[in-house]
């Protein structure tokens, strides 16, 4: 079977980083295996799912690289789910409940006040057909619970005890053998009184639909897998295999999130990072793997194993990514860059690139070392040695062409004619050549400039 994975956001806000990693992992898994990636919209909320926010993802995955191999839409599949929802009341594994939130809430507090868990008592089990006529004439509409499979002979909701059939457990690919008791959970709810469906129905219908052999998520999502595996058990479909990986938290603990936008892809992208030095720490944070910059997708699925990734949450910090990204940017070739400093109208050559990549934090900074070379500079006030040194310097100045050599005999020249050496030498003509303090080598940047903007610089 051809090994298939997903990656099932909910078009809801636009991706952030911890996103990149469920995403880049799992697409990095079956690029490794020879799999299937799948993109699957969870838009079963009608009212925060949005086209805009779908095309955003879409988008941003392929900025990092990744071309789903499908894409699937929850909301183009609700008649199936209404299928399937019959079903399971037909067999009685769904069962309405007429609860108000607030009778819900009352009940909770009190088993919580007792030392009990807050855990539902399954009593719309025991409703007779009176008793649901009279609630609906209440005006009240069922929401809809999956009877968990670990109803035993006189074992109530919240106990606990040895009781194996109650007990659900896998072998996870990240966090090894795990298991959930399912008396600790309530029969969740899979529709909602108003015929909408939450998201562990569905999901587990897709999974089976679309032949789901890898289940590869956030550990947020260790409980909803002990019900899933339930859920698949009922269905009658095959259960895949799951992986659950620690989630991507900032420095002080707290996690990302789609609605408050932190460090969104569209955001990095904005400001220049490579998606490359995003994918790297994306995937790498949080592993027994050393977190640096991987050139491609394919040199970062080499790297990753299931198996590799940590229990812990994995710390991100985000001052990291400029590193990561300089690191990318510095080891870039001219080809690689040559688009992009197109777009920036910074193409001033292979030459160019090389003097300046080294300095560079993102591509984009070419444009300030663009307008270093081109000039005019705004003129740095100078002391009257100074001026004078410079004006020894330009007078000095060889003939072009120029070529990386030009500069050393050039300098050479200048110390024999002032006795200047070392700092003193070079300090000024830089400031004078480039407007600034440090930067690119000048015998680089000198050819680059030109005698003409090298002389009006040094006069
Ligand atoms: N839409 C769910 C989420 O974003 C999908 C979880 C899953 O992978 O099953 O959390």
């Amino acid at each position: 079977m051809t090994p298939t994975v997903r990656f099932a956001p909910s078009p809801t806000g636009y991706l952030h980083l911890g996103n990149a990693r469920t995403a880049l992992i799992n697409y990095l898994f079956a690029r490794r295996n020879g799999g299937r990636f799948i993109l699957r919209l969870d838009d079963t909320d009608r009212e925060r799912s949005t086209a805009a926010f779908a095309d955003a993802i879409l988008e941003d995955l392929a900025w990092l690289g990744i071309e789903p191999d499908a894409v699937v839409r929850q909301s183009d599949r609700f008649g199936r789910y209404d299928q399937v929802a019959e079903d399971l009341r037909r067999s009685g594994a769904l069962y309405d409940c007429y609860e108000t939130a607030e009778e819900l809430d009352y009940r909770r507090k009190r088993l919580r006040a007792r030392g009990l868990p807050p855990v539902y008592d399954r009593a719309a089990l025991a409703l007779t057909n009176d008793d649901r006529a009279r609630l609906k004439a209440e005006g009240r509409s069922p929401h809809w619970r999956f009877l968990l499979p670990d109803a035993v002979a006189g074992s109530a909701k919240g106990t606990t005890g040895a009781d194996d059939a109650s007990v659900v457990s896998w072998t996870d690919l990240v966090r090894g053998p795990t298991s959930v008791d399912l008396r600790s959970l309530s029969d969740p709810v899979l529709v909602r009184a108003d015929g909408s469906y939450l998201y562990t129905l569905p999901s587990v219908i897709d999974d089976i639909d679309l032949g789901i052999t890898h289940v590869i998520r956030g550990e947020d999502h260790v409980t909803n897998t002990a019900v899933q595996i339930a859920l698949f058990q009922a269905l009658g479909g095959p259960v895949p295999s799951f992986g659950h990986h620690n989630l991507l938290v900032l420095a002080d603990g707290s996690a990302m999130s789609k609605r408050t936008g932190t460090l969104s892809l569209r955001s990095l992208r904005a400001e220049g990072y490579e998606p490359m030095a995003v994918a790297s720490l994306a995937v790498l944070v949080g592993t027994s793997e050393a977190v640096e910059a991987v050139a491609s997708l394919d040199d970062l699925a080499g790297r990753v194993d299931l198996a590799h990734i940590s229990r812990a949450p994995a710390r991100f910090d985000p001052s990291d990514i400029a590193g990561t990204n300089a690191e990318l940017v510095h080891a870039m070739d001219y080809e690689a860059a040559r688009p992009r400093l197109d777009t920036l109208d910074a193409d001033l050559g292979p030459a160019f690139w090389e003097a300046i990549r080294a300095n560079l934090t993102v591509v984009a900074d070419a444009e300030a070392w663009r307008d270093v070379v081109r000039g005019p500079l705004a003129k740095p006030a100078g002391d009257a040695q100074d001026a004078a040194f410079l004006a020894a310097a330009r007078d000095l100045l060889p003939p072009e062409p120029w070529d990386a050599a030009s500069f050393r005999a050039w300098t050479q020249a200048v110390s024999a004619a002032t006795g200047k050496r070392g700092k003193a030498l070079f300090h000024p003509l830089r400031v004078a050549m480039t407007g600034r303090e440090d930067g690119p080598e000048l015998a680089k940047l000198m050819p680059l400039i030109g005698f003409e903007e090298m002389s009006a610089r040094l006069s």
